[in-house]
């Protein structure tokens, strides 16, 4: 990025870190209009864009968790106690209902607690089957997008019509583009946004309204110079299925000797990894996104013989000359510790050197976290080929 920030990139920042604001700013700018809380990971926010809507995918807030300790078990994720913790002390008061696509069971669990305290808010789960490869998948998922469909008509009053939903699948894929465009050229060699700046662009992506975001991303991106890739080694980031990294954890990779190339974080590639097609009929199209996208980047919450994460990060590997990959695994994230060794042992047999970090939605211990990534660090320097 240029020294000085723009005034676009200012406010992409703004809203990344107060997505309350703008939700604020939103409401003033549309009377009467409704904020969805949209929960990760593969909800079609297309559809509830298209009914005049604003779908807010609600982020880790930062906050340090006090109540939500009480209502989710302390081997709940991160994520999840800081959005019971939202709930309970009513900063999950900004959204008027809470929407959901996924089944893994904490992201349930803290539903149900938004259910629970919060009687008469609209909660809906609308699951979307993990089961990829049965026959009769393709046509279940259609009929759970066209059942989201008709829940966001009856809580919004309003039809989703077919050109208003042609128009957002348009909206946000052009948006998707952009992002995608700024990840692949980081892989490519580009480094003029750092990881915190990657994140900011993408969690303001996942609160604004996608025209609107595409706007400023622009603005933003017109002050943009090129800056090459320095020497420190290359690293990939994979894990965070559901929420962001801290952003003090990003800052200490880059600062102890590494530089990330790529990624299969959900604020990063896995979120921008598929777009939806803008032929045919648009429900059937929400539907071909929603497994194509564990095909682009595996999720290990969805059961599916030909799609593999480890396969998958071995070729990014490969395909952005990564020489090392940090796995970053939210403490007690079933479906990560669940498929972590096979990564372990694929990254192994292949003779990638790896290293993994349990993070914590608070008390990381990053100054431990920056001595393992500098012995990382040298670890991989010592591979490099020596010129005489
Ligand atoms: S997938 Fe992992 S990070 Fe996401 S809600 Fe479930 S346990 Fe938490």
């Amino acid at each position: 990025m240029t020294d000085t920030p723009s005034e676009a990139m200012e406010r992409l920042v703004g809203v990344a870190r107060d997505p309350r604001a703008y939700i604020g700013r939103w409401r003033a700018g549309h009377p009467g209009g409704a904020v969805l809380a949209i929960l990760p990971m593969n909800f079609p926010r297309e559809l509830a864009h298209a009914a005049g809507a604003l779908p807010v995918i609600v982020q880790d807030d930062q906050e340090p968790i006090t109540e939500g300790r009480a209502l989710l078990a302390e081997f709940y994720c991160g994520y999840t106690r800081n959005l019971a913790d939202q709930v309970a002390t009513g900063r999950f008061d900004v959204y008027d209902a809470v929407f959901s696509a996924d089944h893994c069971i904490q992201l349930i669990g803290a539903t149900e607690i938004a259910r629970t305290l919060r009687p008469d808010t609209t909660v809906f789960l609308g699951m979307l089957n993990s089961s990829m490869n049965d026959s009769w998948a393709p046509a279940k998922v259609t009929e759970t997008m066209a059942e989201i469909q008709a829940e966001i008509e009856r809580f919004t009053g309003n039809p989703v019509g077919r050109e208003e939903l042609g128009r957002s699948i348009e909206a946000y894929n052009r948006d998707r583009r952009l992002i995608r465009q700024l990840l692949d050229t980081r892989s490519a060699g580009e480094a003029a946004l750092s990881p915190v700046q990657l994140q900011d662009i993408i969690v303001s992506s996942m609160v604004m309204d996608p025209v609107e975001h595409h706007a400023l991303l622009l603005e933003a991106l017109a002050g943009l110079h090129g800056t090459e890739r320095d020497d420190r080694v290359r690293v990939h980031l994979s894990g965070h299925l559901c929420h962001a990294p801290r952003r003090e954890l990003l800052e200490v990779i880059e600062d102890s000797g590494a530089i990330v190339v790529d990624d299969d974080l959900y604020h990063g590639k896995r979120y921008l990894s598929t777009d939806v097609a803008e032929e045919g009929d648009p429900i059937a199209a929400l539907a071909g996104w929603y497994a194509r996208r564990n095909v682009t980047i595996p999720c290990p919450t969805r059961v599916q013989q030909d799609a593999d994460w480890d396969t998958y990060l071995l070729d990014a590997v490969r395909h952005s000359g990564a020489e090392a990959v940090i796995h970053l695994v939210p403490k007690f994230c079933e479906p990560h510790m669940l498929y972590y060794p096979e990564l372990r042992k694929a990254l192994d047999a292949a003779d990638i050197p790896q290293l993994q970090l349990e993070t914590e939605h608070e008390g990381m211990p990053l100054e431990s976290f920056r001595t393992r990534i500098e012995a990382l660090v040298e670890r991989t320097l010592r591979r490099r080929p020596v010129h005489v």
